[in-house]
């Protein structure tokens, strides 16, 4: 992560990403200036792709007036020259398609290095961004995201290409047959040529066109790619609701849209080299009418030969340039798509001279913090103060809604307050490096997040810098009293549990999370409705374990269940941005049962109760 001037007030916002779209059309070059530091550090591949299309444009310009002279044999019928010319014809043939295939697996190898590089940097940026990119109404959607790193990232890698491989071959390849074509006869070459500029202002004027639709063809398959990753991870909900005919509908007017956009893009593309073939024809006939106009007698067969491969070899590159700025126009979008992505800036930004926490106690001060998930939203937390001393166990209760879940967001620096301030050991978290804070504040969120993968490496997560330790990973698996149903598991640590977990229950997965956080050893731990999935024995021993672990550790926990909360020394109940806390007397089993006796369990109303210590 770069170190980013927190004063910079010209940091682009989601609105300005959204609207980036609408904005009246730059300049490719513009689009095209992002690309260059990642293609200038090809530059060896780059050069040693040019250098082969000069040996191939070399051997081209041998080749031509050979085939000249060779037709020119079959005239006289003379055997001995027949084989003489053949071979050097031969050897110039394979020089120029060794010559070729090096060019191009040399400036293929520039595009997909330089492609490599943008993906890693933009991947780097997106991970960078803070949680709003992704939460915020008008965030980017992941399968959106998604869609931006793999499929056009690939498509500009096919822009890169063509960009690397028109630019100096096609330009040597066009000058030398003009240079051959002017030296056998300049009126027949200008005459040929006449086709050239209407060549140009066709492939422009088409080029443009293109450019919009592939923009819009790019939208259209980024939703659907969105669609399609909010949607198969809901599978069991799909099918549960018996919902697979809705989902087909909505996926086919999406896929009918793509479809749509699509095609208008690919029939304009399929334009450009029959237009582009018509013009050859158009200029050969046009040579027909030349040779009626200048005389024939000084044209030998063998120079005409020459002359017409001359003109077919000069189309070529024309045909490559006008395929090559197509395909810029093309990939505009979606160099513009990914490039937008890495200049996107966080508004949640680590400060230049942050620094580290070390050997942190865990006293935490939220000081008149108030929040809201942007401007003209209603505030979440309202000049909220609270202080947890080093080693002290809080609970937080509240309807949902309350603002709890952003609390912890707050704590972990994932969202800036709007006023206030949020201390650890005394120290600003906004002065604390994003790592060091982060490393300190062990989280169990609400949303149980696993990875595809071991149940090993699930809970050393992200230990990259050594190897996991199996004792250590055991001994917090038994903590979080997940170590039997692991051990039952078909391959016991080492079993995989599928893509975000899916083949563990709700309450596996919750220990597997508890058992994360543990491992990862912070100071401060955060259970964010961690137990809410367990049954209640696998709670009461989680609880046990907590216990154990309250003596050396600060832990904030949100729960609903009265024993998980009565763990804490004080207890606070969050709601419309207030906290308050309740005398932990007050909380009984009684008043509990009795609430869930009337059936009025809602947290709402057991606040009330509470705080007018209803029993
Ligand atoms: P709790 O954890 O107490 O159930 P949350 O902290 O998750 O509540 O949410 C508090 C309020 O903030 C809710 O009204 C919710 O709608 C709103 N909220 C939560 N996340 C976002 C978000 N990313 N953007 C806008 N509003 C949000
Ligand atoms: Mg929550």
């Amino acid at each position: 992560f770069k170190c980013v001037n927190s004063t910079n007030s010209s940091n682009p916002t989601i609105e300005h990403l959204q609207s980036q779209s609408h904005r009246p059309r730059l300049r490719s070059f513009q689009t095209f200036k992002a690309l260059i530091p990642y293609i200038l550090a090809q530059r060896k591949h780059i050069l040693a792709g040019w250098l082969c299309s000069i040996a191939s444009v070399f051997s081209l310009s041998l080749l031509v007036p050979k085939i000249g002279k060779f037709s020119s044999i079959i005239d006289k019928i003379d055997a001995i020259k027949f084989w003489d010319q053949g071979l050097v014809l031969g050897i110039l043939v394979f020089a120029r398609f060794v010559a070729s295939y090096c060019q191009e697996a040399f400036i293929w190898d520039a595009a997909l290095n330089a492609i490599y590089e943008i993906r890693v940097h933009v991947f780097e940026r997106v991970l960078a961004m803070d949680l709003d990119f992704f939460e915020g109404g008008t965030g980017v959607s992941a399968g959106d995201i998604a869609y931006r790193i793999t499929a056009e990232a690939s498509d500009v890698a096919d822009t890169v290409y063509s960009l690397l491989n028109t630019v100096v071959p096609s330009m040597l390849q066009l000058s030398a047959m003009a240079t051959q074509m002017l030296a056998i006869s300049p009126v027949l070459s200008l005459i040929s040529a006449m086709v050239i500029p209407c060549v140009a202002l066709v492939i422009a004027y088409l080029g443009e066109r293109q450019r919009r639709m592939s923009k819009m063809a790019s939208l259209s398959v980024a939703n659907l790619s969105s669609y399609l990753n909010e949607v198969l991870p809901a599978f069991l909900f799909v099918k549960a609701n018996s919902a697979e005919f809705c989902e087909n509908i909505r996926f086919q007017r999406l896929a009918h849209t793509d479809l749509y956009e699509r095609l208008k893009k690919k029939k304009m593309k399929a334009f450009v080299p029959h237009v582009v073939q018509a013009l050859y024809f158009l200029s050969l006939s046009m040579l027909c009418v030349g040779l009626l106009v200048v005389s024939r007698g000084s044209f030998s067969s063998g120079s005409m030969v020459s002359f017409v491969t001359s003109l077919g070899f000069l189309i070529e590159p024309v045909q490559k340039i006008g395929k090559a700025y197509n395909e810029l126009k093309e990939g505009e979008p979606a160099i513009e798509r990914l490039f937008e992505l890495i200049e996107f800036k966080p508004s949640v930004i680590e400060a230049c001279d942050a620094v580290d926490l070390n050997s942190v106690k865990g006293e935490l001060k939220f000081c008149n913090v108030s929040f809201g998930y942007g401007i003209n939203m209603p505030l979440v937390l309202d000049g909220l103060n609270l202080h947890i001393k080093a080693g002290e166990t809080v609970a937080f209760m509240g309807p949902s809604g309350g603002g709890k879940t952003t609390l912890v967001k707050l704590l972990l620096r994932l969202y800036d307050p709007l006023s206030g301030d949020i201390l650890i050991d005394n120290h600003n978290i906004r002065t604390v490096r994003f790592k060091s804070l982060r490393r300190n504040v062990g989280l169990v969120s609400q949303d149980m997040i696993l990875f595809s993968g071991t149940v090993a490496e699930n809970i050393g997560y992200c230990d990259l810098t050594k190897e996991i330790d199996m004792e250590r990973v055991k001994e917090m698996a038994q903590i979080a009293n997940a170590d039997e149903f692991i051990r039952r598991l078909p391959k016991g640590y080492n079993t995989y549990i599928g893509p975000r977990g899916l083949m563990l229950s709700g309450g596996q997965k919750q220990r597997l999370a508890i058992a994360r956080a543990l491992y990862q050893n912070s100071s401060i731990l955060v259970l964010d409705e961690a137990t809410s999935a367990l049954d209640s024995t696998s709670e009461l021993l989680v609880r046990q374990a907590l216990e154990r672990l309250m003596e050396n550790h600060t832990v904030l926990v949100i729960a609903h269940r009265l024993e998980t909360v009565l763990m804490a020394k004080r207890v606070f109940i969050l709601d419309g941005g207030k906290l308050e806390e309740i005398p932990r007397s007050t909380l009984s089993h009684s008043n509990y049962n009795s609430l869930m006796k009337t059936g009025l369990l809602s947290l709402q109303v057991l606040k009330l109760a509470f705080l007018s210590g209803l029993e």
